[in-house]
């Protein structure tokens, strides 16, 4: 027998059966429609809030547990970036989502995923044509990201665009396969607009990563939507982490050293221009018009945040 164990164990170990959560087993291949064509599914789960705690209490000894309950310690968890204990729940889904969605998506590294193949199978008929209201002018305060409404007339010259060329892409793949031409070359005639399917299986730490950055603003809606499904889910499996995740991460404020000073300037008594002035936040171009983008305009969202706070 090795050393530790002929004293016994190290930690009181408790019942090792399996969890489970009722809500979240009743989830368990159910399609939660995104977009026209897209679903996400939960296939399996591993752990709960509970392993969280379980965890947690290897590290911290049962001592804890008179000190903080369940609740408190997952908190206290999330609040202080002890991530470990978060990475013993794992989830796996199903996702079906447009190629231009996947390949945001993709990005996420620390996750384990399996894509439909298009070499060994046919590409479905399927892909997605934005809604009118999402079809946009582009943003001029988000680079990246959309802003405005369009006149009806360039939204629906867009929509039947992308539908008549996404018919001719699908016609010209079926030709080409009733051709012989190989499906894995076939493919490459398939706009990103088409769909595509993966089994993705993620920890927690990893997941509330994906989703901070995710179901942000700056993300594009098409992956909030997402993200949005994702997050429905895997909340039934880990309630309270989810409570903390929001509270601490979602509605959380970070500021930097010159949003302090800006801040400390307002509780006394300053202007926003004035306190931002003093901790060297511009707000104003070289030119005097206002800055659309940058630091000052960030601290200004934060501030509109906090004072949103009910
Ligand atoms: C709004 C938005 C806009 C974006 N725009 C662009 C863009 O224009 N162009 C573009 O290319 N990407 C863009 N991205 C993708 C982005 O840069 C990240 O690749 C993506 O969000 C994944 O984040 P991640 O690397 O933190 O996650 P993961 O890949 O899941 O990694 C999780 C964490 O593991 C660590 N890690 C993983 N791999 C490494 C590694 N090799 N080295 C060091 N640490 C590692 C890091 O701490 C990382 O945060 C954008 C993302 C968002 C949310």
């Amino acid at each position: 027998m090795v050393g530790s164990e002929s004293r016994g164990a190290l930690v009181d170990e408790p019942p090792m059966t399996r969890v489970s959560v009722p809500e979240a087993d009743r989830l368990i291949g159910v399609k939660q429609p995104v977009l026209a064509h897209g679903f996400v599914v939960l296939v399996d789960y591993m752990g709960n809030d509970a392993a969280i705690v379980q965890a947690a209490r290897v590290s911290y000894g049962r001592g804890t547990k008179t000190v903080r309950d369940d609740r408190g310690l997952v908190r206290y968890l999330m609040r202080h970036r002890h991530t470990t204990p978060f990475e013993m729940v794992e989830y796996k889904f199903l996702v079906r989502l447009p190629i231009f969605v996947a390949r945001q998506w993709v990005r996420h590294r620390a996750s384990s995923l399996n894509e439909y193949s298009a070499r060994y199978s046919v590409v479905p008929d399927e892909y997605e044509v934005p809604l009118p209201e999402e079809v946009r002018h582009q943003s001029t305060r988000n680079r990246q990201g959309r802003g405005d409404a369009l006149p009806a007339e360039v939204v629906e010259r867009f929509r039947s665009d992308l539908d008549s060329l996404s018919k001719e892409a699908y016609d010209a793949y079926t030709r080409a396969l009733d051709a012989g031409v190989a499906r894995e070359t076939a493919r490459l005639l398939l706009p990103v607009a088409f769909y595509t399917q993966w089994y993705w299986k993620i920890n927690l730490h990893n997941l509330l990563h994906f989703l901070s950055l995710r179901l942000d603003p700056h993300a594009q809606e098409e992956i909030r939507l997402y993200a949005a499904e994702v997050a429905k889910l895997a909340r039934v499996v880990c309630p309270v982490a989810f409570e903390a995740f929001e509270e601490f991460q979602v509605e959380g404020v970070n500021l930097g050293r010159r949003e302090r000073r800006a801040l400390r300037a307002l509780l006394e008594g300053k202007s926003v221009p004035e306190a931002c002035a003093l901790a060297g936040l511009p707000l104003t171009r070289e030119d005097g018009k206002p800055m659309t983008t940058g630091e000052g305009v960030e601290f200004l969202e934060k501030l509109e945040r906090i004072r949103g706070v009910e």
